[in-house]
């Protein structure tokens, strides 16, 4: 073709490409360090499972497929483009293994993908312009964008087209299908003409794809270069794992700016879609709340491009080991305020931590510990708290326990009942772990006598730590507060230590949650936590547990604690419990299991007022009751009391009653 002209427009174009990339390297390295290298295997496994194979897209019909048609094609057009590029220097250049019959299919394939992407972004441009679905913002260079890649697509077709009616004998005409078909439009053209339309059709396509490089990382497109960096180098963690944050050496804590952020959370931002998976079931967002998870991914990246040359310049100081020079650049430039400006505080105080945003994300952006991070920047540096939650801190740090009861008091709920202690028994095969909620909170006394009860009946040798257990710590890492929790945790992990515990039984999944996947960072190590969803399962499978019909024919629905759900992947055994009891007609809400609708309690939002917007547990009661549904099961402690002051507040009293899975059980044994 033309090596002169293919070597000028690759170096323009490919220098200032790398000219940007470098730009965004340095802001990338204004962020703290995180390392994510480690679990090759793992990383490679996500890479497949979510970013090539597209996993959290296929969920969805229609947009999720239209969006799986473009990457494919774009992955297929891949190595077109490289032999294309080739092709400029030698007109016989072809990719080794694209020869033969390989390169008849391959010519094959990328026809039909040129199709399919072409019927996909009509579809994309028809959803955009026509449907335009809620969560999408209607913007231009979405647009352009999909015009772009339908001319891509358009020109490498017709160029084809023209160069196999010049050589109709080419070995790779037979897989061109469409070029073929296309290839009857230029009956009649001269050979002179043909070469035109082929050159014209070549070298325009050559440069769009090299301009479009250039386009991508100005935009929400460059999660076309970043989304598979950015699956690989995910969080390898269970979803509601915070990590353990370090405080020794440390003059800030949490997150008060951009620089304090990890270099991941920015490529986070680099990484948005925009595509507003993440806005569509939060619960802050749907009742109101001044919470989008998207705004808090853009708002931040909004702030980093209007002052790259600063992260920039920022990153480049961190890079050499310049830590005070870098320092002193980030004190004196003025900037809008991360939390207040650029995020309001109220925003990251509604955040429920349910975990919709982050499972629902096709590019694994980690939603919750940037807002942890900047609740713990509030709480931990600013004492800046909402004022309902500072009773409940109060009550954490003096008596363990939110609900700032006298810890003496922890074990009152037992009274005469038959639970053995620790302290007394000296071992057991599993540790009852009973919860704050279990131990303070009268409704979830019930629910723990209940369970206790159904132990008992089952056998199971087990105790309880009593006043000898503390806070799991939930509430304190949900709020911010790292260094209250930071106390708790291996407070318990000693108490564990000391009876040996190797099995530990929560009717709890926040305390789960904390045991399961936050305390081995602390030392513990070899314990298995099981939710007491999975043991009744297993104890009634067993028959251990002898379970008749149930008395009352009622119609129950289960609801999902996000907990126990969406973070720790527990979403049968509760059913099955429920499944058990002979006569119970069992009823899904439309929501439920992975798209289950939270409580409104999780985050530590279950000790704080909720003011703003509407109740996040009245939408969930309302759902429960339009399934014709007299009972919402739960098996979480805050989730029993969100659904039990939902159907006092809406006034469903005389139709509907909440009930923990173990309460159902326990009325319904033989
Ligand atoms: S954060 Fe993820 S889910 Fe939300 S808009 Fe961005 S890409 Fe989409
Ligand atoms: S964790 Fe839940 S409440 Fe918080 S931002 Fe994400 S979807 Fe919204």
């Amino acid at each position: 073709m033309n090596p002169w002209l293919m070597s000028l427009l690759l170096f323009i174009f490919l220098s200032m490409f790398a000219g940007t990339i470098a730009d965004r390297y340095w802001i990338l390295r204004a962020g703290e360090p995180d390392p994510r290298l480690d679990h090759i295997g793992r990383r490679l496994r996500n890479l497949f499972r979510i970013g090539f194979g597209q996993q959290r897209l296929l969920y969805e019909k229609a947009a999720g497929r239209m969006h799986v048609a473009i990457f494919s094609g774009f992955l297929v057009a891949l190595l077109r483009t490289i032999t294309l590029i080739g092709r400029g220097f030698n007109p016989e250049f072809h990719l080794p293994f694209l020869v033969g019959p390989v390169g008849v299919a391959y010519t094959f394939l990328k026809d039909t993908f040129a199709v399919i992407v072409l019927v996909a972004v009509c579809y994309a441009l028809y959803r955009r312009l026509i449907l335009r679905p809620k969560r999408l913002h209607l913007s231009g260079e979405a647009v352009l964008i999909l015009f772009w890649i339908a001319t891509l697509m358009i020109s490498d077709l017709l160029g084809d087209a023209a160069f196999f009616t010049l050589h109709p004998d080419s070995p790779e005409r037979t897989g061109a299908w469409v070029a073929g078909l296309l290839s009857g439009a230029f009956a009649g053209v001269g050979e002179a003409g043909l070469r035109h339309w082929f050159n014209a059709m070549y070298w325009g396509h050559v440069t769009l794809v090299l301009a479009f490089l250039n386009v991508l990382p100005y935009g929400k497109h460059f999660h076309v270069i970043t989304a598979l960096p950015s699956v690989f180098l995910g969080r390898l963690t269970p979803s509601a794992h915070l990590d353990r944050m370090e405080f020794e050496g440390r003059e800030t804590f949490g997150v008060g700016r951009i620089e304090d952020f990890s270099w991941r959370r920015i490529l986070d931002m680099y990484s948005c879609t925009e595509c507003g998976r993440c806005d569509d079931m939060c619960p802050a967002n749907l009742t109101g709340k001044p919470l989008k998870p998207r705004s808090i991914i853009t708002n931040e990246r909004d702030q980093v491009y209007a002052m790259a040359d600063h992260y920039a310049t920022v990153g480049k100081l961190k890079a050499q080991g310049r830590m005070k020079e870098a320092a002193a650049l980030i004190e004196s430039t003025p900037r809008p305020a991360l939390i207040g400006e650029v995020n309001s505080e109220d925003a990251l105080w509604a955040c429920t931590t349910c975990g919709w945003c982050v499972s629902s994300c096709p590019v694994v952006i980690d939603h919750i510990p940037n807002i942890i991070d900047q609740r713990r920047y509030m709480t931990m540096m600013e004492a800046k708290v909402p004022s309902a939650l500072q009773n409940a801190l109060k009550g954490l740090e003096n008596n363990s326990n939110p609900w700032n009861v006298g810890s003496a008091a922890r074990e009152d709920w037992i009274g005469d009942l038959d639970v053995p202690l620790m302290r007394e028994k000296g071992q057991a095969e599993y540790l009852l772990f009973v919860g704050c909620a279990g131990s303070f909170d009268s409704r979830n006394q019930d629910v723990m006598r209940a369970v206790c009860k159904l132990l008992n009946t089952a056998g199971v040798d087990y105790a309880v730590l009593g006043t000898e257990e503390g806070c799991c710590g939930d509430p304190a890492r949900r709020v911010g507060h790292e260094y209250l929790y930071q106390m708790q945790a291996p407070a318990n992990i000693q108490t564990f230590q000391k009876y040996k515990v190797r099995k530990v039984i929560t009717a709890c999944p926040h305390c789960f949650n904390a045991i399961a996947n936050e305390y081995p960072d602390f030392g513990l190590q070899d314990v298995e936590v099981i939710h007491h969803g999975e043991l009744l399962a297993d104890l009634v499978a067993q028959g251990r547990l002898k379970v008749g019909a149930a008395a009352d024919k009622a119609t129950v629905t289960y609801h999902d604690s996000c907990y126990l759900g969406r973070h720790n992947n527990i979403y049968e055994a509760p059913r099955e419990v429920l499944g058990a009891v002979g006569g119970l007609d069992m009823v899904e809400m439309p929501r439920n299991r992975r798209e289950g609708f939270c409580c409104g309690a999780g985050g530590g939002r279950m000790f704080m007022e909720e003011d703003l917007g509407t109740r996040i547990n009245h939408e969930r009661i309302a759902e429960a009751a339009g399934t014709g549904a007299s009972e919402v099961c739960t098996a979480c402690p805050f989730c029993l009391t969100m659904m039990d002051d939902a159907i006092k507040e809406t006034d469903r009293q005389d139709d509907m009653r909440a009930r923990d899975i173990a309460e159902v059980l326990l009325e319904n044994l033989e």
